[in-house]
């Protein structure tokens, strides 16, 4: 379980909103995808909900499995957008595990090329621990 860093908008829901520049690559009416801004793999995409009621995917799992569900639908589709036929979906769920913005979101990591290889998949885990 992770704690909401006070009641501002997140960055994403300001992204939504068109308050940050962020250009969104994909988008269906509950869920909207932009490219990571410091990118961890040469494809590093955001699948990020509309709404911002769900800080880590186990509030949102058991909130609203549905939305899960079509966030994991949408993943699949901006990967292949992308270029990708196969990717990595990651949750970070906690500050002990990495996450920064405590409005849901999956990172889908992938390499248009080739397999990625594990170095690339850190994504900020502690002490450097592979992901
Ligand atoms: P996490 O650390 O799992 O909470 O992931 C948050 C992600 O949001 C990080 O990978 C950041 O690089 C990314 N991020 C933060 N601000 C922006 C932004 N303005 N545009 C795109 N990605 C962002």
């Amino acid at each position: 379980m992770t704690e909401r860093v006070g009641t501002e908008p997140s960055v994403f829901t300001r992204i939504l909103r068109g308050e940050i520049p962020s250009e969104i690559v994909l988008q269906t009416d509950d869920v909207f995808v932009i490219r990571d801004i410091a990118p961890q793999a040469p494809i590093h995409l955001l699948v990020i909900p509309k709404t911002d009621a769900y800080a880590d995917v186990t509030e949102l799992a058991d909130g609203d499995p549905g939305l899960l569900a079509s966030m994991v639908r949408t993943a699949r589709t901006a990967a292949a957008q992308a270029g990708a036929t196969d990717f990595r979906l990651v949750f970070n769920t906690g500050t002990g595990a990495g996450q920064t913005v405590f409005h849901v979101h999956a990172h889908v990591l992938a390499s248009a090329a080739s397999p990625i290889g594990e170095r690339t998949m850190t994504l900020g885990m502690p002490d450097g621990e592979e992901a």
